[in-house]
């Protein structure tokens, strides 16, 4: 018989309370039944999904249900295996990985479709793609999901072997301090190529939307870490016909998108799409 979802995150907090901090005044954390409190008296008590919000409030991050739908489809329906199947490698036999802003967990489930993490978290901002992430159901038993800021991590110092930062902001401060001392940083970001095929659909007229440039955040992994390995990887993803629509809704590429535009690419949807990413792992400074 399979736990409750809140079940589940109860036993999760109480094996591994030694994970979290509190994110307000940054003391230790204990777990008692539902909750992890702390000793002046924060306490966070877990969703009937068995997820916890460790911000003050609710954070509107534009990111919603209407698009971690479709991306979800999208990466369960192959659009980023041969990025996944690197980052598997990478992670190895790593036992705690965390993954920052995770969205609606996809990327994770898929990772362990490839081979089981024996213990994962994932968090996000938006509390509707964490929610979402709660149903999947082939990770392995030692998983917890969570609302939380990337900028005050509820993590206690180097607990993690290993930190996922796909397609995400970041903040190296904080991803060092929850880093164990040998840890691993893998950030993966959108190369000049990525998705080219829908931003020129998206913006016919407009050249400057078309490009993206990725050199500033190369710079400052660099000055901030110590990068061990990169990889390119540029490919074209033949997008199976179900799923040709939800391409025009999975990212934020599509909020300046005129509703003619649009329309017309709904009756017109491409077939292929270019992903070209750069795949990188860093170290502690
Ligand atoms: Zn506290």
């Amino acid at each position: 018989m399979t736990l409750k979802k809140i079940e589940q995150g109860r036993l999760f907090l109480a094996e591994n309370p030694a994970l979290f901090r509190c994110p307000f005044c940054h003391s230790d954390v204990k777990q008692q039944a539902y909750s992890l409190s702390c000793e002046n008296n924060h306490r966070f008590d877990l969703s009937k999904k068995g997820t916890l919000f460790f911000l003050k409030q609710n954070h509107q991050s534009g990111y919603d249900e209407e698009m971690f739908l479709p991306r979800g489809r999208l990466i369960r329906g192959g659009m980023y295996q041969p990025v996944l199947t690197v980052i598997r490698q990478w992670l190895g036999a790593q036992e705690k990985v965390l993954d920052i802003g995770c969205g609606e967990g996809s990327f994770l489930a898929e990772l362990e479709n490839i081979a089981k993490i024996p213990l994962t978290v994932g968090f996000d901002i938006a509390k509707e793609g964490v929610y979402l992430a709660t149903n999947h159901n082939n990770l392995a038993q030692q998983h917890f999901w969570c609302v939380a800021d990337l900028t005050n991590l509820p993590f206690a110092d180097n607990s993690f072997q290993r930190i996922l930062n796909i397609f995400s902001p970041s903040h190296y401060q904080e991803f060092q301090r929850v880093l164990a001392d040998e840890g691993e940083l893998i950030k993966v970001i959108p190369g000049k190529e990525y998705l080219k095929e829908l931003r020129q659909a998206f913006y016919p007229e407009e050249k400057a939307k078309q490009h993206y440039s990725n050199e500033k955040v190369l710079e400052k992994l660099a000055e901030k870490m110590t990068i061990v390995e990169e990889q390119q990887l540029t490919y074209s993803f033949a997008i199976p016909e179900t799923l040709r629509l939800d391409l025009l809704e999975m990212s934020p590429l599509e909020w300046g998108v005129s509703q003619e535009r649009k329309a017309f690419l709904r009756e017109h949807p491409l077939k292929e799409i270019t992903i070209d990413v750069h795949l990188l792992r860093a170290k502690k400074k």
